[in-house]
């Protein structure tokens, strides 16, 4: 089942995000986005391409990163729901089509 909750967004957020050293202010790279949503690096590559993640902060090489404050920014303006089959957050859109793909007979 593609599982949609609202509200305990922000408490799975801090489960996945516990454990993380704390840098002040914080950058998130690709994989700090993997931990965080439950993303593969072909998701958030999805992600950025289609604009669904807000655009890189900067970059460290090649290496994209964002402010924790971008994120945080962009994740309050978001519908994101967690999908317990996934164990992943998808955006509205994602969702979607995650039901269509993955729960279609
Ligand atoms: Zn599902």
């Amino acid at each position: 089942m593609a599982a949609a909750l609202g509200a305990p967004v922000a408490r799975l957020r801090r489960q996945l995000v516990e454990g993380h050293s704390e840098l002040t202010p914080r950058r998130l790279i690709p994989s700090d986005l993997r931990s965080r949503y439950g993303w593969t690096p072909s998701a958030i590559s999805q992600y950025r391409r289609k604009g669904t993640l807000p655009a890189a902060d900067g970059l460290e090489g090649s290496r994209a990163w964002w402010w924790e404050a971008t994120v945080n920014n962009w994740e309050n303006t978001r519908e994101l729901h967690w999908l317990e089959c996934a164990h992943a957050f998808v955006a509205a859109a994602g969702l979607k089509e995650h039901r269509t793909r993955v729960h279609a007979r």
